[in-house]
């Protein structure tokens, strides 16, 4: 499972459409200061689902969308592709590559894409979970994060472990079972009330 492409338009400063290719193994990145290299990895973490514009080094959520310069509009949309080569089926989908992409309008209305077909991001989070790629994955580590894992506090620590090892999943998943027993628990409480009144 690699980074195969990124495909950015209307995204932070990438006001054209552009696709960057990457191969397996160490590829790089390099440019001047402000050109946007740090641009592509917001990319990569706001198609994963990130909603934190203060993580995406922003102030405001329309701040992804591209805000002109001197020779361009402004636009209205961003829309951000990445391509993941799933030869090895570590994704448990049976395409052997995964498109996801993310659109915001300026109006805040935001959709998302899995192989270019609506979806939740819930469905994208669901695919990604475990495989360290998720926004909270550690596959994109952020400048002075490595300090935050080193001086972190030990549960952060083992936060840390458990998504690596591959358990959040299912913690994830015991949330949602007892969430739901608990709502079951309240309609057995009101069928009882009902039932009280009706005898
Ligand atoms: P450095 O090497 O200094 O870290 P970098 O190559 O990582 O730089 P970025 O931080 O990715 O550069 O890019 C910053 C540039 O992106 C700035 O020039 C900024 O004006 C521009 N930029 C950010 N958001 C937008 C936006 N919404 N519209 C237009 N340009 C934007």
């Amino acid at each position: 499972l690699y980074l195969k492409r990124v495909e950015l338009h209307g995204f932070k400063s990438f006001a054209d459409r552009i696709e960057i290719e990457f191969g397996p193994g160490i590829n790089a990145i390099v440019g001047p200061n402000g050109s946007g290299k740090s641009n592509i990895t917001d990319a990569i973490r706001w198609v994963l689902g990130e909603q934190s514009v203060r993580n995406l080094r922003g102030s405001k959520l329309e701040d992804v969308i591209f805000a002109g310069s001197n020779t361009k509009k402004p636009m209205g949309m961003a829309e951000v592709s990445i391509t993941l080569d799933n030869s090895d089926k570590l994704l448990p989908l049976d395409y052997s590559e995964v498109c996801f992409t993310r659109r915001v309008f300026r109006s805040g209305e935001s959709e998302f894409f899995l192989n270019k077909t609506p979806c939740r991001l819930k469905d994208i989070q669901e695919i990604l979970m475990d495989t360290g790629i998720g926004k909270d994955g550690y596959s994109i580590i952020g400048q002075g994060q490595v300090d935050e894992i080193l001086t972190g506090r030990s549960e952060e620590r083992r936060a840390i472990l458990e998504e690596t090892a591959g358990i959040m999943k299912h913690k994830a998943r015991k949330k949602e079972a007892e969430k739901r027993m608990e709502e079951t628990v309240g309609n057995m409480v009101r069928i009882d009330d009902i039932l009280a009144e009706i005898q």
